[in-house]
């Protein structure tokens, strides 16, 4: 396997896990939903309603940071396929190793962003 393999799968695999932690919360969340609709037919000031929906609001979040992670993991993909992966679109140069390490989707360089 080429470095530039190496780099490929990984983007591939890293897009397929957070495909695979935003389909996750997704089903959580729906099964909040459910569950909430059901409690508001009991009682409208039920104590368990409202851990419900603070949990609801937690999980909102996550799977809205899912999407976004998602997003941005098909994004350095598709840079890779297209040879513009790692290099910094603002300044034109490669972005430092260390920096897409740290966080392999990045876009830009560290002084750019
Ligand atoms: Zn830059």
């Amino acid at each position: 396997m080429t470095r530039d393999e190496a780099v490929r799968a990984g983007l591939v695999e890293l897009r397929a896990q957070t495909d695979a932690r935003a389909a996750r919360l997704e089903a959580e969340l729906d099964a909040l939903t459910r569950a909430r609709r059901s409690e508001s037919d009991d009682d409208e000031h039920d104590p368990e309603g409202v851990t419900l929906s603070s949990q609801w609001s937690m999980l909102a979040g996550l799977l809205a940071s899912a999407r976004e992670d998602a997003r941005a993991a098909d994004a350095a993909v598709r840079r890779f396929e297209a040879g513009e992966y790692g290099i910094c679109p603002a300044c034109g140069r490669p972005i430092p190793e260390g920096q897409l390490e740290a966080r392999p989707f990045r876009e830009r360089c560290v002084a750019c962003s």
